[in-house]
Parts: C-alpha cells; structure tokens; sequence
C-alpha cells in the first residue's frame, strides 16, 4: 500500500514517522508546500524510506498531477481544513482513498460544519473509494471512544460530555498548541452544544465549570462547540445532550480577549502600507510556531467522553480517556502532546483501512467503523487509554 501524506506541520510529523514505521505501507510521500519541510522531516526518518513533494494543495491540477506520478492508494490530509475540498476533489479525480483531521472551513468564515463534505457521499459511493472524516484525536478518538462505550457499555447513550484537557506548560506567555490560525478561529466562535434535538448557541466561554481530570486535577473548562457533535448526534439519536469542554487557563483568555479587541484575530483582508493582508495570518506569523514548543513542554494533556445512559434497563456512567505527557511525546517524535495525539490517530485510521479493517464506498466519519481494532492499536501505538464505570461525572 502506497500513502501520502499532506502538510509538513507537527501533526505531519507525528504522521509521517508513525506511517514510515508501519510495514503495510511499502511506499511513503510526504507533500507539502515547503518542500525543505518534507526533506526535513524525512531526514531524521533516514533511509531513504520518506519520499517528498512539493505540492499547492489549493490547486486541483497540481494535486492531480502528484496522484497521477506517485499513485497512492490512500491520502492522509494533515495540512489545513482550507484545502480539504481541493483535495477530496483530487481523489476522485485520479480514484484515490482519503482521511484527514479536521472538517473543511471556507477561508473567509470560521464556520465548523460537515455539510460541505458529506456532499461528497454520492461521488465517493459511485467510485467505490472511501473518504474517512476526522481522524485526529478531537475529532477522532474522541468519536471512536463513544463508538466503543455504544458497542460495548450501554443499550442507549442519552448524556455525552467530550472533556479536553491540556494541563501543559510551555513556558511563554502565549502560543497555540496547533496552527494558530486554526486554533484562534476555533476558540473564539460562539459556544453551541447539543439539547432535545436542538443546537442551543452560548457567547463565546458563557458556560464554565471547574472539573477533576485524572492524575491532574481540577481546571476549569469552558463549553465550546466541536465539530463531532456534528456527526455524533446523527449517528447516535438517543442521544438528548451533548457538549465539548476544553479547559483554558487565565492568562491564556486574556491574551485571546486583547487579540480581539485590537483586531488581530479578524479574518477579513486589509490594506497595510499598499498590501492586503489578513490580521490573524499575520500574527500566526510572530506567535511560535507550535512545532517548537516541544523543547520546554512539560505537563500532561488528558482527553476523553464522560457519558450517562442506559445499560440493561439501569443507568450508568462511563468515563472513558487518555492522558498523554508532552515531555514523552516530545522525546519519541520531537513534538509535543497535542501534534502527537493527532498525528498517532491518524496514521492509525489509515493503517486502519491499508489492513481492510476500515472500509467502505462513501464519506464515513469514524464512529461509524468498528472500534475495536483501532483502540487495541491505540495503547501499543503511544496513546493507552482508560476506562472508569459508575464514577460521578461531574457535569
Ligand atoms: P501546521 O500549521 O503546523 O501545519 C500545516 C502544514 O500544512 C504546513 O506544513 C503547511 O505548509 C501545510 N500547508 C498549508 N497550506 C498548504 C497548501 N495550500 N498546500 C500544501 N501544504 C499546505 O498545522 P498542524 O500540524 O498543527 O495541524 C495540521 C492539521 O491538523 C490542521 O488541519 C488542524 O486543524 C488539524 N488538527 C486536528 C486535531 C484533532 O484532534 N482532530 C488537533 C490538532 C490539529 P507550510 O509549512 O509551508 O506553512
């Protein structure tokens, strides 16, 4: 089996190097838009194992003609959600599999929904290729968790609380864990969470509560809207509420508040000194890179699905999770806890499929397929998970 990869960020990273270390891929390609990147990355790999491209994957035809050169059975998308479409349009062009991390948002609109992608349903269907939707760990393992806890522990899930917590240090005073750009469209929105079949829509950080996670303790988490809320109330309709909470620190919100009310988080173009630019690109440009936070991270991430529902005609709670060390995941591939836990899953998901574990003709997001051959990976591959019944789960 033949992958490539797209996008030589830290999730690439995590990616590339879990894929090059997995022989059901015989050849592997890392593209992205600075080929130094791809090289970079692919010499600490060694070997000759790595191939790299360059790649614009906003253009359809310069997509086209890397499938067509290369021939991979499956694309891992690890660049930007911009350039999701382009990409999903460029494997059914040249009958290519797909997965990526994070669902397709317009550049000019911080708007998180499926919609755009599972129109792709029908043509996928009719070329017999599969597309696997949000394959990171939020979204991801965070959906195959839920599908794992309906499989196994519960008749009907009624409550599904998805709890992020990044109870890490970097020591600046402040940066984003993934692609600023990315992140600070994400956490500025307006909150919106799941209730009685309705989408019920908060300001932003409205709702907060503090809440003990494991081995960290308490941190106060804010509701904040995820994209596989999305998808999870569709696939599991017993569902009566779901929320996502991620905690955030003091300094942090303030920083977030400032960059705000002083216009540098604006996605919409303006001239400075006879150039358009675009005020959150450009500070994405001077805040760190999240790549390089790695060096001085220390602390834990801990992330997991606090659920309450039906089990033989009784109720029951299940606290499903994983924490993760950035301090470990920094020594084994160079990047800190949040690159690695998106990165793992992902190469997983199309390890997942490469085996024929993982299949389909259509657009499927992962709580579709079964969950156990990808959670019995989970652990060997850096990600041990854990489970806790009947616990009060606090929300
Ligand atoms: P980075 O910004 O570090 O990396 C993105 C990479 O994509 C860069 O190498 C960039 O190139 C490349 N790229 C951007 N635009 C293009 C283009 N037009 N053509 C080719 N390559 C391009 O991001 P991260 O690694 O932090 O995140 C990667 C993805 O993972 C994002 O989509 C993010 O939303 C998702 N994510 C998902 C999570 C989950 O749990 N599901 C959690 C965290 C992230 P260049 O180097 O030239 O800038």
């Amino acid at each position: 089996m033949k992958a490539l990869i797209i996008g030589a960020g830290g999730v690439g990273t995590v990616v590339t190097q879990k894929i090059a270390a997995n022989p059901v891929f015989t050849e592997v390609m890392l593209a992205s838009r600075t080929k130094s990147k791809c090289d970079a990355i692919a010499a600490t790999i060694g070997g000759g194992r790595v191939q790299t491209a360059q790649v614009d994957a906003d253009s359809v035809p310069e997509l086209s003609n890397l499938f067509r050169a290369f021939k991979p059975d499956i694309v891992v998308n690890v660049a930007l959600p911009y350039q999701d479409l382009t990409i999903m349009d460029a494997c059914l062009e040249c009958g290519v599999n797909y997965l990526d991390t994070a669902n397709y948002e317009p550049k000019d609109e911080a708007h998180f929904e499926y919609s755009w992608q599972w129109a792709y349903q029908d043509r996928f269907k009719a070329k017999g290729l599969t597309a696997i939707l949000g394959c990171g760990f939020d979204p991801g393992v965070t959906a195959i968790f839920t599908a794992y806890a309906a499989k196994h522990h519960f008749d009907e899930i009624h409550y599904l609380d998805i709890v992020d917590c990044n109870a890490g240090n970097h020591g600046m005073a402040f940066a984003t864990n993934f692609n600023p750009e990315i992140n600070i469209r994400e956490v500025t929105q307006k909150g919106r969470y799941y209730e009685n079949g309705k989408w019920v829509v908060t300001e932003p950080h409205e709702i907060h509560k503090g809440l003990h996670y494991p081995e960290i303790g308490e941190r106060e988490s804010y509701v904040i809207y995820h994209e596989e809320l999305e998808s999870l109330v569709k696939n599991y309709p017993t569902i009566k509420r779901a929320r996502f909470w991620m905690t955030f620190g003091q300094e942090y919100l303030t920083h977030l508040r400032v960059i705000q009310n002083i216009g540098m988080a604006r996605i919409d173009p303006i001239i400075y000194n006879g150039v358009e630019i675009v005020p959150i690109q450009f500070l994405k440009a001077v805040l760190p890179d999240p790549k390089s936070l790695g060096a001085n991270y220390h602390g834990k991430t801990s992330i997991g699905c606090r659920i309450k529902g039906i089990k033989d005609g009784k109720e029951r709670t299940y606290y499903i999770y994983n924490n993760c060390d950035h301090e470990q995941a920094f020594k084994e591939t160079g990047t800190q806890a949040v690159s690695f836990t998106t990165g793992v899953p992902a190469a997983l998901g199309a390890s997942m499929w490469a085996k024929g574990l993982w299949r389909g003709a259509g657009v499927f997001n992962v709580e579709e397929f079964d969950p156990d051959p990808f959670l019995a990976e989970l652990g060997p591959q850096g990600l041990p998970w854990h489970e806790l019944f009947d616990v009060d789960l606090e929300v």
